[in-house]
This record gives structure tokens, C-alpha cells and sequence, in this order.
């Protein structure tokens, strides 16, 4: 759990709610719209605890009152989180919103109803909460988290204070993993590589031994491309597809394997790679390709990868891109 100050990067969505708060101007309603993982959700438990605190310094909550301590163990009677029950938030779960939004505060002068993945409501539910938004009442605040705005109600967009959460930098990431865990560099490249600007996912995928794992063994399967038969292809590409779910983060390894071949073949400056504990094969493997072949490869990869987010057989996309790269078509 984290206090405002303890948050990375998004230091101009804090000042605006820190001066809310300030100044007591906490809106009915805040959209906050970001990418997954970036910290969304760690802002809005942070402003709960900070409007919670009893005895909050400098605009950010103590950390340690017994308020601050319920919203750190979830039990704090004013904070109400709502997540999809399955794929979705559902009418239900809103009428219940309805029902507990009527009754005054428990502790203190407001309640805050924090609802995760609002893209996922039903309309119903989602209309259920339009009415909820509509009636002014100073004893409730609303905070909607979601990562897709286009699949709200405008009229619900509307009636909200949106704030935009931006992917991490690399800089911010790197401060965020090493505050939290102790990985090593290559856990850091690997991290910064797949994690798409979010600290949740970076964390993620730093504690996830299985899936440095998985990283090593793409990353050898690559590597071998160049001397593969017909057959061990086909059951490769056979292979990957079978786990669609590890699919992307594989293709994703093959692409930043080639992305560092090429690399270092042009600048031959170890510190810009992301794969450095195999240097040896990358020093090999930019013997054997050209610069051109390299990036014609990288662009088939990402053309792959874009197929993949449409509807097309898994299986055959990935068949066809491992033969490409290996029979070299583009030299
Ligand atoms: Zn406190």
C-alpha cells in the first residue's frame, strides 16, 4: 500500500487531488484512464487513505492512524471496491452501490466507491450508474478505473473528472523495481522489455521465475532457427501457438532477440542490449544475418503480431513467420 509520496511518476494527477482535498473539492466523480498496471488503482487508495487520515501532513495521509491502517486491510466501512464478478460488473453489483450510497457515512464526511474495470459494465449496470452519477450528493465520491474510454457511456465519460495515467518511462520503471525487489540487470532489461511502460506488469514479470524461463528457451529456439529442417519448424510454430496466452510474450522475445542482433551488428555497444548475458550468440547471429535481413525480419514479426490480434489460425501465422526467417526470403 502506498502513500502519495511513495507513488512513481504521475506526480500531476496527485497535485490535483492533494489540492482537492486542500481545498475541499473532492468531485462527485474521476475517470481515471490508463494503460493496465501503471497505477491507477495505487492513486485512487492512495487519495481514499489521504481524505481518510486522521491526522494527514504535507497533503498525503500518515500512513499509520487507524483509519489508514483500515484502508491498508481492506476494512475501512467507507471505502466500497467493486470489481467484475466474472467478465463483467454487473446490475446487481450496482444496485448494491445504490443501496449503500444512501446511507450516511460511517466514519467520516464522505464515502468512496472505487470501481475497478468499469469497461466491463453491462449497459444496464452501466446506465443503473449514470443515474447515480446525476444526483448530486456531497457524502459519496466515485472513482471509475479503466483502461478502454471508448467502451463507456459518454454520457458516464461526461459526467466524470478524468484523469490520464501515461505508461511509466524507463527510468521511472527501473526506480520502481529496485524499491520494491532486488533484481538483477538482465531481470531489469527483461522487465523493461515486455512490461509495455507498467510497473505492475514489471514487477510481474521480475518475480516470475517461469518466465525467464520461457525467455531463455524463445530466445535458444531463435537462435537455432537458422539450422532447423522443415519439420522441427513446423512443430515449433506447433508448439508456440498451442499457448496462445504465451504466444505474444514469446513473439515479443524473438522480436527484441533480432532487435539486439541487429543492434549490436551496428553499433557494437553491449550497454543497448536487452539480452547482454547472451552475448556470445548475439555476436554470432550478427555474423550470419545482414543488417537488411534483420530488419525485414523485425518488420515480419511485427506483422505477425498484429495478425495474431485479429482472428487468424495461430498455428499457420507463426508457421509462416519461422519458415521466413529461416529461409531468409528477404536477403
Ligand atoms: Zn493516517
Amino acid at each position: 500500500m502506498k502513500l502519495f509520496r511513495e507513488i512513481i511518476g504521475h506526480q500531476e494527477n496527485i497535485h490535483l487531488l492533494q489540492n482537492a482535498i486542500s481545498q475541499n473539492q473532492v468531485a462527485h466523480a474521476y475517470l481515471f484512464l490508463g494503460p493496465k498496471g501503471v497505477g491507477k488503482k495505487t492513486t485512487a487508495l492512495a487519495f481514499a487513505r489521504t481524505l481518510f487520515c486522521s491526522c494527514p501532513t504535507g497533503g498525503d495521509a500518515c500512513g499509520y492512524c487507524r483509519f489508514c491502517r483500515q484502508v491498508n486491510e481492506r476494512n475501512h466501512p467507507d471505502l466500497h471496491q467493486i470489481s467484475p464478478t466474472g467478465s463483467s460488473i454487473k446490475i446487481d453489483q450496482v444496485r448494491e452501490i445504490q443501496k449503500k450510497a444512501t446511507i450516511k457515512p460511517y466514519q467520516g464526511q464522505r464515502a468512496i466507491f472505487l470501481l475497478e474495470q468499469v469497461e466491463t459494465m453491462t449497459s444496464e449496470a452501466a446506465n443503473c450508474l449514470l443515474k447515480l452519477l446525476e444526483e448530486p450528493n456531497q457524502e459519496v465520491s466515485f472513482i471509475l478505473l479503466s483502461t478502454q474510454p471508448y467502451a463507456l457511456l459518454p454520457t458516464v465519460v461526461s459526467r466524470c473528472q478524468i484523469l490520464s495515467f501515461r505508461a511509466l518511462s524507463t527510468a521511472e520503471i527501473t526506480r520502481g523495481l529496485k524499491q520494491t525487489l532486488n533484481p538483477e540487470e538482465k531481470e531489469i532489461h527483461l522487465a523493461l522489455a515486455l512490461a509495455g511502460g507498467s510497473l505492475g506488469q514489471a514487477l510481474k514479470i521480475t518475480q516470475d521465475k517461469q518466465l525467464q524461463n520461457i525467455r531463455d528457451e524463445t530466445l535458444i529456439m531463435a537462435y537455432n532457427l537458422k539450422k532447423s529442417t522443415l519439420n522441427e519448424i513446423c512443430r515449433q510454430a506447433e508448439e508456440l501457438a498451442a499457448f496462445r496466452e504465451m504466444l505474444a510474450v514469446r513473439l515479443d522475445v524473438i522480436l527484441l532477440w533480432y532487435r539486439d542482433v541487429l543492434l549490436w551488428q551496428l553499433t557494437g555497444n553491449q550497454e543497448l542490449l536487452l539480452n547482454q548475458d547472451h552475448l556470445p550468440l548475439i555476436t554470432e547471429e550478427a555474423l550470419f544475418y545482414s543488417s537488411d535481413r534483420l530488419l525485414n525480419i523485425i518488420s515480419e514479426i511485427e506483422q505477425t503480431q498484429r495478425y495474431l490480434n485479429t482472428n487468424v489460425n495461430a498455428r499457420l501465422a507463426v508457421e509462416v513467420l519461422l519458415l521466413n526467417i529461416q529461409q531468409g526470403r528477404y536477403t
